[in-house]
């Protein structure tokens, strides 16, 4: 019998869309039959984890979240995944509160990047994980250096990602705003780009770019659907 998957979503509702649809898919493929792995999604109402980071309470996040991998837990899930990158901040705190491992986010993508033999990653995301130590720090820790966009381009990343992407409005412009981004880390020495919101992945493609883009989405649902299927 496979782990039960416990899926902690709503941020936003796009990414845990794409995680569901990615391990179910990604199964089938592979196996060729539909035998997945059974999924609990929990998914929270998004709007106060947009507004308690941009008022810096990061404690309401964190207790708000444990809260709701705790009913994670109780709904039978084996393990849980974090389906978007900033909430990771709380990482910690979430795995403190709950007696299920949480498998993280960081930690598959750190893999993935060192499978590919590369050293020197540029990030996009959400300006809470491009500014923020956790995500950079976790990276470091495996020997693999970040690089971020300059401060208009965080901005822009971040705008688009909050006012767009999280709603699922796709716009040309965007796209082309962020391959000119990608190539401007790539000059700078990025020898791979981490889509380090669990939506970028909607808006850009490794085929729209010469350089090795890390999916964080695809890399997380497809670590889950590999740990719920080694029980
Ligand atoms: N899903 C996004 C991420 O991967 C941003 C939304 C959020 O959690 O604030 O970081």
């Amino acid at each position: 019998m496979a782990r039960r998957i416990g899926i902690l979503g709503g941020m936003s509702p796009e990414s845990t869309i794409a995680y569901y649809e990615h391990i179910v898919h990604t199964y089938t493929a592979k196996y060729g039959d539909h035998g997945y792995p059974e999924i609990v999604i929990y998914s929270v109402t998004f709007q106060p984890y947009i507004d308690w980071p941009e008022e810096g309470r990061w404690d309401l996040v964190a207790r708000g979240l444990t809260e709701a991998a705790r009913r994670l837990e109780a709904a039978g899930a084996d393990f849980v995944i974090i389906a978007t990158n900033t909430m990771h901040k709380v990482l910690d705190e979430i795995c403190a509160g709950i007696e299920i491992p949480v498998l993280s986010l960081m930690d598959a993508v750190a893999e993935a990047i060192l499978k590919r033999g590369i050293k020197t990653v540029g990030l996009l995301g959400t300006r809470f994980t491009m500014e923020m130590e956790f995500y950079k720090a976790a990276l470091a820790e495996r020997g693999i250096e970040v690089l971020i966009p300059d401060a208009d381009d965080r901005e822009y990343v971040d705008r688009v990602i909050y006012d767009e992407l999280v709603a699922g409005v796709i716009r040309d412009e965007s796209r082309a705003g962020f391959i000119r981004i990608i190539g401007d880390l790539v000059s700078r020495g990025a020898e791979g780009v981490i889509l380090g919101c669990t939506e970028i992945p909607l808006l850009v493609r490794e085929s729209d770019v010469d350089v090795p883009l890390f999916d964080t989405t695809a890399i997380h649902a497809e670590a889950a659907l590999e740990y719920a299927l080694r029980a």
